[in-house]
C-alpha cells in the first residue's frame, strides 16, 4: 500500500480505532457524528452500534 501522510487522515474508526484516510470507504453516523472502518459496518451489520441508525458510506 501506498504512503498515506498523515494529513489525509479523517479519523479513526470509533468502534475498533483504526484509521480512516481520505479516498478510503468507510461508514459515518450522522446522529452520532463518529466514523466506521469496512470490518465494523459489515460487524455491525450496517447500523450504528450506538443508536442503530443505518450507517452511510462517505
Ligand atoms: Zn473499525
Ligand atoms: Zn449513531
Amino acid at each position: 500500500m501506498a504512503y498515506v501522510p498523515k494529513t489525509l487522515m479523517v479519523g479513526r474508526c470509533w468502534r475498533c480505532g483504526k484509521r480512516l484516510y481520505k479516498g478510503d470507504t468507510f461508514y459515518y453516523c450522522a446522529r452520532c457524528n463518529t466514523y466506521y472502518c469496512p470490518t465494523c459496518y459489515r460487524k455491525t451489520f450496517g447500523k450504528c452500534p450506538c443508536c442503530q441508525l443505518p450507517l452511510r458510506e462517505v
